[in-house]
């Protein structure tokens, strides 16, 4: 089989690229390696950003997003038991769409299928060759029988785990991490939210969030020890720990209900450097991660391939390379003021076991400061809300 890019991994990046790719014209395969339902099944993001539904625009897979996504003009902070609201529209301008992952994802298989785009699912073993020369390859195994896709350009959509980051040469390539010292746990429910936008909760007991993927579908997270396990919560325990965290009006707005899903993230920032190795481009959690306090990882894998989109786009139809070689400089500026905000945003609003009473002074001081100041709120607002493409 010959393409012209080959994408392993149908996560959001993969896909978008693909819808990407096929509007300006260039051919290209996914190659995943579980099933399209387990990649629907995986519950994960939910807070797009304009840049975010403006490439998904381009992509033409904004029907639903548009009748179904819930606009948010603000977002709420919660701490000394008072809640204090910073407004995105006011502030810049701009507000971001609540629009779970799952569905960005189920919108773009469905593109995909209706256009006859080839995507090869449940593939094994799947490993990348001859990125370093002008003949990539992609090898896989599918129902028990060997197959090589050959093609112009690979992409690395593989998120964090991936094949593709891991292929190349450790003397190649820079990696930057922090791991915190907690996780979140999170819970998908059945019931209305408690409030129409976003609260972000700081407690003594640990850091809360109120989050929401429809009008009838809510998304909550209480930060836990890094070692706790999600079977040792309740849907009860973990209603009760929730409200205990946020301020009361918001406390006794929770509607329970039993848990659709229920699972342990882990915190981590994480950058490899470059994003491009001869012929492979890394783009989204394949390259980066942030702590999903800042509402970062999906979009920043919406603008690296978008950035990637339109570097082959200019290949293959001016012919240069400038965009391509220019690929991880881009996608790089941007991914470390998302790591920065998101390190930043996380250290204001998590309990932390080594930094004490001073520690948590110094946050509430911080937190203070922030609501009281419009020029301190417009900054939280202008990276919450996210940068345009070419910054
Ligand atoms: C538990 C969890 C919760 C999250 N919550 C939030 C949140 O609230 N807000 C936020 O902004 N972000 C959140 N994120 C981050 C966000 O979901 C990711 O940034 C986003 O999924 C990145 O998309 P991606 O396509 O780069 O990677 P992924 O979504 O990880 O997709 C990668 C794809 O590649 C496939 N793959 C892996 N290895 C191979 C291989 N060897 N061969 C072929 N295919 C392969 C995988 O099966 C997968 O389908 C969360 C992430 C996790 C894990």
């Amino acid at each position: 089989m010959r393409t012209q890019v080959a994408i392993v991994g149908a996560g959001p990046a993969g896909l978008l690229l693909g819808a990407l790719l096929h509007k300006s014209g260039i051919d290209a395969v996914i190659v995943e390696q579980r099933s399209a339902d387990y990649v629907l099944a995986r519950i994960r993001a939910g807070v797009l950003e304009e840049t975010t539904v403006g490439l998904l625009e381009q992509a033409g897979c904004v029907q639903r997003l548009h009748a179904e996504g819930l606009p948010h003009d603000g977002t709420e902070l919660a701490f000394d038991g008072r809640l204090h609201r910073v407004d995105f529209k006011a502030l810049t301008g701009k507000r971001v769409t609540v629009y779970g992952q799952t569905e960005v994802t189920r919108d773009l298989m469905d593109a995909r299928l209706a256009a006859g785009l080839e995507t090869v699912y449940e593939a094994q073993e799947v490993t990348v060759h001859g990125f370093d020369g002008p003949t990539p390859e992609v090898r896989y195994r599918k129902d028990g029988a060997a197959h090589v896709l050959r093609c112009d350009f690979i992409a690395g959509c593989d998120g964090y785990h991936g094949v593709t980051r891991a292929s190349v040469p450790a003397s190649a390539i820079t990696t930057f991490e922090k791991v915190y010292p907690f996780g979140w746990l999170g819970i998908l429910a059945d019931v209305p939210p408690a409030r129409d936008e976003l609260v972000y909760a700081n407690h003594e007991r640990g850091f809360a969030l109120c989050s929401q993927r429809s009008r009838t579908r809510s998304r909550y997270y209480v930060q836990c020890a890094l070692d706790d396990k999600v079977e040792r919560w309740t849907d009860d325990a973990f209603w009760d720990e929730l409200r205990r965290r946020l301020p009361d009006e918001v406390a006794q707005a929770v509607a329970t209900g039993p848990s659709i899903e229920k699972s342990i993230a882990p915190l981590r920032s994480f950058v490899a450097e470059p994003m491009r190795f001869g012929r492979l481009f890394l783009a989204g959690d394949a390259a980066h991660i942030v702590p999903p306090t800042g509402a970062k990882g999906l979009n920043l894998a919406a603008s690296d391939v978008g950035y990637l989109a339109q570097a082959l786009c200019e290949f293959y139809r001016d012919r240069s390379e400038a965009a391509i070689d220019a690929y991880s400089t881009r996608c790089l500026s941007r991914v470390w003021k998302a790591e920065r905000f998101s390190w930043w945003f996380t250290s204001l609003t998590h309990r932390f076991p080594d930094t004490g009473d001073f520690g948590r002074k110094m946050q509430h001081a911080e937190l203070d400061y922030l609501v009281g100041s419009e020029a301190a709120s417009r900054v939280l607002a202008e990276n919450y809300v996210g940068l345009p493409m070419g910054h």
